[in-house]
């Protein structure tokens, strides 16, 4: 696999289900991959990244932003609160906003800096107790609370569970959106963009299709 064959994927399988090829954005997700991979990636003119560690991030980013003018990075880990701002510095999006306490954090700290990125919130789809997220039956209130303090939350996200038909999930994540008249879908991994795509995914995510698979040694 490579940056070409996804975009090509993800091109075709646009006009199989009739939407416009821009209306779906690829998130590539460099965490743990070497930064030659990630920079060929660079050179290829791909601009838009996600990570999922705050301090991983730090140590690569700054750099890369500086080489490559235009790129855009997204949170897609979990968000400790003492992590916020150093966070809300280095990302332009975070889409795993979960519970009140980080979204106040957030609202608190855009107050005093006066700059928040666009935020999305990671919807625990499959009820997994060890996974980030706030529940389903939870996602509309957490919503109305967000949008109470202020912050700019532009779509929803999810990570279903491994071992499940994931369209169920990403069916259930659009519908919480569509009721909230949220835009944003984050959702559809290296095995099932194609899936995600079809039932209404906005960015989808792929990190090993792209880069290979991570080395976690
Ligand atoms: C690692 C990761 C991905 C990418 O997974 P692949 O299977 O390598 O495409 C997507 N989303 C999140 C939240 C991740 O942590």
């Amino acid at each position: 696999m490579s940056l070409n064959d996804i975009q090509n994927r993800i091109a075709a399988t646009c006009q199989r289900v009739g939407r416009d090829a821009d209306s779906v954005r690829l998130v590539a997700v460099s965490k743990v991959q070497p930064n030659d991979r990630v920079e060929a990636v660079l050179q290829q003119g791909h601009r838009l990244f996600g990570e999922n560690k705050v301090q991983e991030a730090a140590g690569k980013w700054p750099d890369f932003r500086a080489r490559f003018p235009g790129v855009t990075l997204h949170l897609i880990g979990p968000l400790q609160t003492n992590k916020a701002r150093q966070a809300m510095q280095l990302f332009d999006v975070i889409e795993t906003v979960d519970r009140p306490k980080l979204a106040r954090t957030i609202a608190r700290i855009a107050q005093e800096e006066g700059h928040c990125p666009d935020l999305m919130i990671q919807v625990n789809t499959g009820e997994e107790p060890q996974k980030a997220g706030v529940l389903p039956a939870d996602a509309d209130a957490f919503i109305a609370e967000c949008r109470d303090l202020g912050l700019p939350i532009i779509g929803l996200m999810c990570i279903p569970p491994a071992d499940e038909e994931p369209s169920l999930h990403f069916a259930l994540l659009a519908k919480i959106a569509a009721r909230n008249d949220l835009p944003d879908l984050s959702m559809g991994m290296s095995a099932d963009f194609e899936t995600a795509i079809g039932q209404g995914a906005t960015y989808v995510r792929v990190g090993s299709a792209i880069f290979g698979d991570r080395d976690y040694g």
